[in-house]
């Protein structure tokens, strides 16, 4: 590595566009060589941040294709360092071949992930935020991609921040009074150390519960329609999918293994896995189904217990309820679902756990969507939401267990201290103050390449 250059010498080059047709390609080229290799491809170095007609053209100078060059000079643009866009038309074989130019040229094809990877090394974006580029990319829903380009924007790290300052004044204090024995220690700094420590707790219980909520934006939730044959089970996931996915006849265990569907409810992701119909069965292929559907169940977020509304909890019904007491998750939440009230003159029986509804002809359907972000934790506040991933989680659940540990640590400065000190790297770790290069590898591993 080159001194001033953390990213690394070598100029790398890529196909930003996805591949297949389109109006428009785009080759994007990074790094120190850039004005060299314009000139060799474009036969110019465009003024930066101007859009210029240029025509590409091999070593040969035979013209590859005519398009639109874009020049940003370091460090504004994208990476921090030089950046060349060559806007060409979005074909295959043409943009290949102008990607080989630039190859040719010096230019080193880009590894996955590449370009955001030199902006998080050269300070363009924090870790947090070079991880908001892959998931507004790869958001599923308008809500996530919403929430993902909020994290873009620093307003996640923001609030990282904000902790880590106050962490950081509190050390200051508290290394401060490390000098003096005990007895000298002004009771006056006791009580302030008291007050940011609880303004620390707050602001840390706001930031996880506003992450909790916006990793499901992200993960989606594990739904699991389980009940006897028959019961409804296709229909309902049909319904919920809006279209016919699941096989639905009226012949008994016809779902013989697992129907998955990744639907969306107020933007928030759910996978709903359709179980084969629970019961005791001599049919060896169908026990293959019934053994599946208990495995599905023992990784549950959510269970749709299934039940006919005419017949109400029946022994059978009874006993698959049992079992799910060994199976389930801890934590996992079961939803009391009675299905065909359309056959049902009144309801047989009403059970305020129960929802009542018609797989056939969508009653009740509304209400088993809110029960079912209910059921994943999720509120329709209107307020922001951090599309938090699970090492995001993890460092604030670690900040949060060494705050509440200097909590009781008040009498002793030099533990108190310690457990600020292993918060305060805890935070860090999110926004990528510390990273090791293995975390780093893994993150932008799962980027797409070009970007
Ligand atoms: P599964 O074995 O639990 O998956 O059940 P299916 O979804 O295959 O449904 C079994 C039968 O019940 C089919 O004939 C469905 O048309 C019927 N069925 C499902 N839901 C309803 C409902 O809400 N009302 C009525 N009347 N029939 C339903």
């Amino acid at each position: 590595m080159e001194s001033g250059d953390p990213a690394g010498g070598d100029t790398i080059a890529a196909i930003a566009t996805p591949p297949g047709r389109g109006g428009i390609g785009i080759v994007r080229i990074s790094g120190a060589k850039v004005p060299e290799l314009a000139r060799a491809v474009l036969g110019k170095l465009p003024v930066p941040r101007h859009a210029t007609l240029a025509v590409a053209c091999d070593a040969r100078g035979d013209a590859l294709d005519q398009g639109i060059s874009l020049y940003y000079s370091a460090p504004n643009s994208y990476t921090g360092e030089d950046v060349l866009e060559f806007q060409g038309h979005g074909g295959v074989a043409v943009m290949h071949s102008v990607l080989g130019a630039f190859l040719d040229a010096g230019a080193r094809l880009a590894e996955p992930g590449e370009y955001t990877r030199r902006a998080f090394l050269n300070d363009r974006l924090d870790l947090a935020q070079a991880e908001a580029v892959a998931d507004l990319i790869d958001a599923s829903s308008k809500e996530a991609a919403r929430s993902a380009l909020r994290s873009l924007s620093g307003e996640f790290s923001r609030g990282i921040e904000a902790m880590v300052a106050e962490l950081v004044d509190l050390r200051a204090l508290v290394e401060a009074m490390l000098d003096f024995p005990e007895e000298e220690v002004d009771p006056m700094h006791r009580d302030e150390a008291s007050a940011h420590l609880a303004r620390l707790r707050t602001a840390l219980a706001g930031v996880l519960s506003k992450s909790r909520r916006g990793s499901l934006l992200r993960d989606g939730i594990h739904v699991v329609i389980a009940g006897r044959p028959n019961v409804g089970k296709s229909s309902l996931l049909n319904r919920l999918a809006g279209e016919e996915s699941a096989i639905v006849t009226e012949i008994p265990g016809t779902t013989r293994d697992l129907v998955r569907e990744d639907i969306a409810i107020d933007g928030v992701p759910l996978h709903v896995v359709d179980t084969a119909g629970l019961r005791e069965t001599a049919d060896a292929v169908e026990q293959i189904g019934v053994e599946r559907a208990w495995k599905e169940l023992a990784r549950a977020d959510v269970v749709i217990a299934m039940f006919e509304a005419s017949s109400g909890i029946g022994p059978e019904d009874q006993a698959i309820l049992a079992r799910f007491e060994s199976v389930l998750p801890e934590g996992a939440v079961r939803l009391r679902v009675f299905n065909k009230i359309d056959l049902c003159a009144a309801p047989a029986r009403v059970d305020d756990n129960g929802i009542w509804i018609s797989a056939k002809t969508g009653t009740g359907i509304d209400q088993l969507r809110q029960a079912l972000l209910a059921a994943a934790g999720w509120e329709r506040s209107g307020e922001t939401v951090f599309l938090a991933r699970e090492r995001h989680l993890r460092a604030l659940e670690r900040a949060a267990t060494h705050v509440e540990a200097a909590g009781h640590e008040l009498a002793c400065w030099e533990l108190f201290a310690e457990e600020l000190r292993l918060a305060q790297q805890a935070l860090s770790e999110i926004t990528g103050e510390f990273t090791s290069d293995d975390l780093l590898g893994e993150i932008f591993r799962r980027f797409c390449i070009g970007k």
